[in-house]
């Protein structure tokens, strides 16, 4: 443990770059800033967030290679339903 938020803007480009944008749920593109989509509202269910592929209470890390976006709707929906 340690390190604090170790979830730095640099990463969030890289997997946005890597992922083109786009969910690694459902593969839908998801918008870049709150100003892209018309309203808040949206913007709280489609904004994209850091999904851990492996769950952090199944053992999963905050390493870079565990970590993918995903609009942040998709995410609270995956919740701990990930199997090994
Ligand atoms: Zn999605």
């Amino acid at each position: 443990m340690g390190g604090g938020n170790s979830v730095t803007g640099s990463l969030f480009n890289n997997l946005w770059a890597v992922q083109e944008g786009r969910c690694a749920i459902c593969g839908e593109p998801m918008p870049r800033g709150r100003f892209d989509v018309p309203h808040a509202t949206v913007w709280k269910k489609k904004r994209p967030s850091f999904d851990h592929i492996r769950p952090r209470n199944k053992g999963g890390g905050d390493e870079s290679d565990n970590l993918q976006l995903a609009h942040a709707g998709c995410n609270w929906r995956k919740g701990d339903s990930w199997k090994p």
